[in-house]
């Protein structure tokens, strides 16, 4: 009986946390990328490649600026995209670019 109980709460805690790891996976990979187009991307001027920045509509803007240099970048150094504080339950490009860059400290 007792043996039985623990091999049924040692499943139970395999099986949460597989739904655990599921669940943050799924997280990840459902978070949509923002898309230029978008009217928050577009009334701040983010682009996928800062290389592709307007440069006399933001003349401040360098090339060397991008998202993952970002203070609002909420991805690992080597993502290609991640979380920005900006757009909330979205994905920014690691090479993208908005004109409320920040430098990272
Ligand atoms: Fe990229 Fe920073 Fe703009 Fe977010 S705030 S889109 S991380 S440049």
């Amino acid at each position: 009986m007792i043996h039985s109980n623990r091999r049924t709460f040692m499943l139970r805690v395999a099986a949460s946390g597989s739904v655990l790891a599921a669940g943050q996976a799924l997280a990840q990979v459902a978070a949509p990328k923002v898309q230029e187009t978008e009217p928050q991307a577009l009334a701040l001027g983010y682009k996928e490649d800062t290389t592709k920045v307007d440069a006399k509509k933001y003349p401040k803007h360098a090339d060397s600026q991008d998202c993952a240099s970002c203070q609002l970048y909420q991805g690992k150094p080597k993502d290609a995209a991640g979380g920005c504080g900006l757009f909330v339950g979205k994905q920014v490009s690691a090479k993208g670019w908005c004109s409320a860059w920040n430098k990272k400290a």
